[in-house]
């Protein structure tokens, strides 16, 4: 086996803010690298006749400098730190002999032995940035670096604070969990999760994503709060807020997007009301994500232009406020959330407003968990046809086009 020499790097951290990064080249690498530049804070002037489209929307919205030409000896007198990034060899050994000759650092893109400095795989997680290299082999750096934002995610690899990140008096988020499958989740809802220090959690939330929290977080079941129909909702905005105003950290934790059927409005109304401070964190929901799943597009191009995300938990009539005939008289995508009870009725009601009675239907039910179960029948057969909660019904062409995953 070869022995390998000993890696001869420091690794550092850069703090960028305010100083001028040389990027010499336009195309996929200085697309990648520039980004993470900007989001440094680095002023970045990019020297090449082309670039790709990114890198030019960048130069137009103004978030970064374009020189549109070949790089001129003297373009990184005023950088810190310089990416040779050009497709030509020869451009970029010019580049990077100049930063050496003024004690700059760079990366040459096409020759990490020729660089001065090398720019390492890097992830960052909740505060927390990880930057890994592997002397001189990126894939390698790479897969360890996934492993390890992958490892921080998943909680494997612990990462607490030992000073308080927040301010002083709490806060709450509303977290859409995403529809049922515990990855589903966002990256920005798993980060709030685990600084959480009460979760208020929903019968739909993914449980996987409440067993990962530590034995110190206060878990809120509101499937468990004393039943009373009308009060239940009340109570759970009251235990928010009260917890938000003792300083602590709340997490509203709900199934889907806490926008779409989950009373999220109301939730954030009673943070508002209370003055306490409340970050809203989109969720994937059921209604899109659950046909998905299921390999049903809620739209195709050249078969529908429209869906329809309708409640079935009133059954068509005067109590329920959606025009069920028109829907009816449409031939968009019609997707229904909780209306396993009242599918008959509302199948009658699509057909009396002149939607086909033979218009396929899927029934997704438990999408993306292990029990997700997919059942097909035509809109006349819905009523009869067996149905579970939780399920999502997709009504419409797409869901006649017998795609199987
Ligand atoms: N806010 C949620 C929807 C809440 S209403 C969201 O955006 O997904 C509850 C209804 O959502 C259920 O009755 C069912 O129709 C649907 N639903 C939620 N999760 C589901 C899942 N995993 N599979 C199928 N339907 C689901």
């Amino acid at each position: 086996m070869l022995e390998e020499a000993p890696v001869s790097v420091y690794e550092v951290g850069l703090r960028l803010r305010g100083k001028t990064v040389l990027v010499v080249g336009g195309g996929s690498i200085a697309g990648r690298r520039v980004p993470r530049l900007l989001a440094a804070g680095a002023h970045v002037r990019l020297v090449a006749p082309e670039a790709t489209t990114t890198l030019s929307d960048l130069a137009a919205s103004g978030e970064l400098h374009w020189d549109r030409r070949a790089w001129r000896p003297g373009d990184g007198d005023d950088a810190w730190f310089v990416l040779a990034a050009t497709d030509d060899p020869a451009v970029n050994a010019a580049v990077a002999a100049e930063a050496e000759a003024r004690r700059t650092w760079c990366v040459r893109a096409d020759d990490a032995e020729a660089s001065n400095a090398w720019t390492l795989a890097a992830t960052e997680f909740d505060g927390v940035g990880v930057a890994v290299h592997a002397s001189g082999d990126p894939r390698r750096a790479a897969a360890v670096r996934d492993a390890v934002a992958a490892a921080l995610r998943a909680g494997e690899i612990a990462a607490p604070r030992t000073r308080t990140a927040r301010p002083e008096g709490g806060s709450v988020a509303l977290v859409g969990a995403g529809p049922g499958d515990a990855d589903l989740i966002t990256l920005r809802g798993l980060e709030l999760l685990r600084r959480a220090e009460v979760v208020v959690s929903d019968r739909l939330a993914p449980q996987e994503l409440l067993d990962m929290l530590g034995d110190d977080v206060e878990i809120v079941d509101a499937a468990k709060l004393p039943y009373g129909r009308h009060t239940t909702q009340e109570q759970i905005n009251a235990v928010m807020v009260e917890r938000a105003l003792e300083g602590k950290f709340v997490v509203r934790l709900k199934g889907g997007d806490g926008f779409v059927f989950g009373r999220g409005a109301e939730e954030l109304d009673a943070c508002l009301e209370a003055g306490v401070p409340v970050e809203v964190v989109p969720g994937l929901s059921s209604s899109i994500a659950g046909p998905a799943a299921a390999g049903v597009p809620v739209t195709e191009r050249g078969v529908v232009h429209d869906f329809t995300v309708a409640t079935g938990h009133v059954p068509p009539g005067p109590r329920s406020l959606v025009d069920w005939a028109s829907l009816g008289a449409g031939n968009g995508t019609i997707v229904l959330l909780m209306a396993v009870k009242n599918r008959a009725a509302i199948a009658a009601a699509l057909i009396d407003g002149g939607r086909d009675p033979r218009t396929p239907v899927r029934i997704v039910e438990s999408a993306t968990t292990k029990n997700q179960t997919v059942r097909e029948c035509v809109l006349s057969d819905l009523g009869v046809t067996e149905a579970h909660h939780p399920s999502v019904i997709v009504i419409g062409a797409v869901a006649g086009r017998g795609r199987e995953l």
